[in-house]
């Protein structure tokens, strides 16, 4: 049976930096919360994905968490760097979105949202939405990436992702096989190297930076992954852009052995792996820290994609879908970073408003 659907002008999926940005934006060009936008997210409390985050991942070893619009993270962060940043985060979103009355609807998981015309159909778990707009928010963690090898499925150890860990201390005992050349690689890699025995594979050898990362650097990254999503190409991960920051935790890894890197293994046994010259290794626990997707199969009835798998973005700062321009894809491509995903929810939220004729506040 059809379910009633509330209208409503814009639907926010995804209550995280992107969506806590659009929608502050929205509020000020004279849009008011839970009436003419609606804020869904799946998760159950504020924090986007950073309330799922590893424990030891503190505001010490994070890259940066970017201020949201009109509410600093000073004062949520504590004195020193070491508080979790599932703590940090999670508290300042939730400061946030009371200071402002977003008026966020959770736990509200999307599962579809289909074109009925001149509206958008936005089903959710809790509630039917009809929207004139929508701005997609969803991040990546709900879909993590794991590359395919022959016999994954007949390994008799464990599988993880990023996503699943929580402590190296679980690991005692094991041999853990590290694969990605990412930053969350070398983090987890640093700590389960200190209590068990590891190996770590990447495809290709890393890229160290020496230095400091200059702004020049990162908006040569965010440059060429925004021409990429312009040109309907699937964007890449900045990391493979920048390089990986040497950093002293790293020159310790370096001196104790942990990181000698292999290149990819071509199989998997089942108590192991094999590369392509027949060396094999004897492995317990193969962690894939190989990295997370856009998270957006709720859009695939829309048929945002081109051919090669990417989506082309055109708009100020590449957030509006070409293929419907009543759609922004926030904190996608180059506005995958808390930076960029706070300027992108502005840019997304004056367009899109403009676009179907809304915009009320001059002083937006
Ligand atoms: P998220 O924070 O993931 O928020 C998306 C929200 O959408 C979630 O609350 C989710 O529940 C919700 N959602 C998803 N699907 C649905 C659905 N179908 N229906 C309803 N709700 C849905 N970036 C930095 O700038 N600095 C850092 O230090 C940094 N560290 C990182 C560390 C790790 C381990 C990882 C994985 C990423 C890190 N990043 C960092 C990148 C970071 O993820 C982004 O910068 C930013 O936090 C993403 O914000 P977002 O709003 O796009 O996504």
């Amino acid at each position: 049976k059809t379910r009633l659907a509330i209208k409503v002008d814009i639907a926010v999926i995804g209550a995280g930096q992107a969506g806590l940005s659009s929608a502050y934006h929205l509020q000020r060009l004279g849009l008011q919360p839970g009436k003419d936008f609606v804020v869904l997210d799946e998760a159950p409390q504020p924090g986007g994905a950073w309330q799922y985050r590893w424990p030891s991942l503190t505001l010490n070893t994070v890259n940066r968490v970017h201020d949201l619009p009109g509410l600093g993270f000073a004062e949520f962060a504590g004195g020193d760097g070491t508080v979790k940043a599932s703590v940090a985060v999670p508290h300042y979103f939730a400061a946030y979105e009371e200071h402002f009355g977003l008026r966020v609807l959770r736990p509200a998981r999307v599962s579809v949202v289909c074109d009925r015309g001149d509206r958008l159909r936005v089903e959710s778990d809790r509630a039917v939405f009809s929207a004139r707009g929508l701005i997609n928010a969803t991040g990546t963690w709900e879909n993590p990436y794991i590359p395919e090898y022959p016999g994954a499925a007949t390994f008799q150890g464990q599988q993880l992702h990023t996503r699943d860990y929580r402590t190296a201390e679980v690991f005692a005992g094991k041999h853990v096989l590290v694969v990605g050349g990412g930053i969350s690689a070398i983090q987890l890699l640093d700590q389960i190297s200190q209590v068990t025995r590891t190996t770590w594979v990447t495809r290709t050898p890393p890229r160290w930076r020496e230095g400091p990362f200059t702004e020049e650097a990162g908006r040569k990254a965010v440059a060429m992954v925004e021409e990429r999503v312009r040109a309907g190409l699937p964007p890449m991960a900045v990391v493979s852009v920048t390089g990986l920051p040497v950093t002293p935790a790293i020159e310790a890894m370096r001196q104790r052995g942990a990181l000698e890197r292999k290149p990819m293994f071509a199989e998997i046994l089942p108590h192991g792996v094999r590369w392509p010259d027949g060396t094999e290794l004897e492995v317990d626990v193969i962690l894939w820290c190989t990295g997370f997707r856009s998270a957006l199969d709720h859009l695939a009835p829309l048929q945002l994609r081109e051919d090669s798998g990417g989506i082309t973005m055109i708009g100020r700062l590449a957030t509006q879908v070409a293929r419907d321009a009543r759609v922004h894809l926030v904190g996608y491509g180059p506005s995958a970073s808390t930076i960029g995903a706070n300027r992108a929810g502005g840019a997304a939220a004056r367009e899109l408003t403009t676009f179907l004729g809304l915009a009320r506040s001059p002083g937006a």
